[in-house]
């Protein structure tokens, strides 16, 4: 048996360096979903191919490896494309190889393994460390075991003796355990590493949003008015258009400031009853003239439905999310606005656009301070501010979105039910 175990040693090596170094070197990066795919399957290939490039050798000419645990981790973590690349490599493998009994014996497992990743991959994602762990290391214990009933029965002279069996699934049972608790765990690690570097962000932003911004609006106020003044003057030409332009920017810095306000007092303040169609209107009047500029179309559908919110903020929130929409239409595009009452509980409000959209990993920043992917004109608070009122407000938003396809965001509130049941009575005496 330590024979065995010195044997396997090698191959539980392989894999576990593999899967280390590439959770470590691939977890910091902010990949696309179909490069961390290829990623999966290389380091899965790769270990593969090890395991089977150092088999252990039984005395009856049969030989054994860790082949199915990289085939079950890499599965399971790279999602369907990887499952059938490894899948269709162990195939080519082992025809490579030869021998019929081998070859029966793997290609039953590992499609057994491949129709329960496949059916199972989706769910997986949503388990808990605890939960994964123990389904990868059952899987790949019975795996190892059906690897010794199925060859017991084929070619019982071709196996090996009890405590070697034994000392197998042991190998599969310790290697898809260390496989999947390394995976998670600097996962883990990654994830609170970003947590943590986005609360102080958070904090840097709302210390300097109470110190600071009250202090330059002041200036900013006073010098627009000015800039007014003297646009009525005569002036030249050329003049009222570097007068157009300050002001612009002054606006500018003006809305900037008024996102670090909201920040800092998250807490509605003058709380009233509004109408969520007669607010979206009114933003989509204030967001006309960029729209046009943009050569964005604007279109909606809504309904009556009243919320309670602080009039200021919610048209901010709108406005930040119409304006991150009609940015996202460069050269373009239709801007869909919709709202609407959900079972009589819920007014919901969806702001969709036909934009570039977002990857994964943007979507994963979005809200994040100072997370902007427009260069010198973003400032990264216009969502940090939308997520911040909308939790003020009890609410939550829902983002889809598709790179190069569009944007819908989705935001959910409680309906005033009082309110709307009195505007019913008002009509029906009308
Ligand atoms: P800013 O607009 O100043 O960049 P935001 O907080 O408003 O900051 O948005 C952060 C980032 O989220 C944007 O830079 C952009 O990459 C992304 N984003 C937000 N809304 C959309 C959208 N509708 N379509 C595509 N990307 C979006
Ligand atoms: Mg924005």
């Amino acid at each position: 048996m330590f024979e065995f175990i010195k044997d396997i040693a090698p191959n539980l090596f392989f894999i576990l360096f593999l899967v280390f170094f590439h959770q470590y070197w691939s977890e910091k990066r902010e990949w696309s979903r179909p490069i961390k795919q290829i990623s999966v399957f290389l380091f899965g290939a790769l270990s593969i191919i090890l395991c089977m490039g150092f088999t252990i050798p039984t005395n009856n000419g049969m030989t054994f490896d860790l082949r199915y645990i990289p085939f079950i981790i890499g599965g399971l973590y790279g999602g369907p494309f990887v499952t059938i690349g490894l899948y269709i490599l162990m195939f080519v493998l082992c025809l490579a190889i030869g021998g019929t009994v081998g070859f029966i014996i793997t290609t039953t497992i590992a499609t057994l393994i491949a129709i329960l990743i496949l059916s199972i991959h989706k769910q997986y994602q949503t388990w808990v460390a605890s939960e994964k762990l123990s389904f990868t290391t059952t899987l790949g214990t019975y795996s190892a075991l059906t690897v010794a009933v199925m060859t017991v029965l084929i070619s019982p002279e071709a196996g090996m003796d009890q405590k070697n069996w034994i000392a197998y699934m042991a190998a599969y049972l310790v290697g898809t355990w260390i496989s999947t608790k390394v995976i998670e765990d600097i996962r883990q690690y990654e994830l609170l590493q970003r947590k943590l570097v986005r609360s102080e962000k958070l904090e840097a932003v709302s210390h300097l949003a109470s110190s600071i911004s009250h202090e330059v609006r002041n200036p900013l106020t006073t010098s627009r008015g000015f800039m007014q003044l003297l646009s009525e003057q005569e002036v030249p030409d050329h003049c009222k258009e570097y007068i157009k332009i300050s002001i612009e920017e002054i606006d500018r810095a003006a809305e900037i400031i008024q996102d670090y306000l909201t920040f800092a007092k998250p807490s509605p303040e003058k709380v009233e009853i509004l109408q969520t169609k007669d607010e979206l209107k009114r933003a989509m009047d204030v967001m006309q003239p960029l729209a046009n500029m943009n050569n964005v179309k604007v279109q909606s559908v809504l309904m009556e439905g009243s919320i309670k919110a602080e009039r200021s903020r919610l048209q901010q929130c709108i406005v930040n999310l119409m304006k991150n929409a009609i940015e996202a239409m460069p050269n373009g595009g239709l801007l869909s606005v919709y709202s609407d009452v959900v079972n009589d509980k819920t007014v919901v409000i969806r702001i969709r656009d036909t934009g570039i959209g977002m990857d994964a990993n943007q979507l994963s920043r979005l809200g994040e301070p100072y997370f902007s992917t427009k260069e010198i004109k973003g400032t990264g608070l216009g969502m940090m501010v939308v997520y911040r009122i909308i939790e003020s407000m009890n609410g939550f938003i829902e983002v889809e979105s598709e790179v190069g396809k569009g944007t819908c965001f989705t935001i959910t509130l409680p309906l005033k039910k009082e309110v709307k049941e009195k505007v019913s009575l008002q009509s029906g005496v009308v």
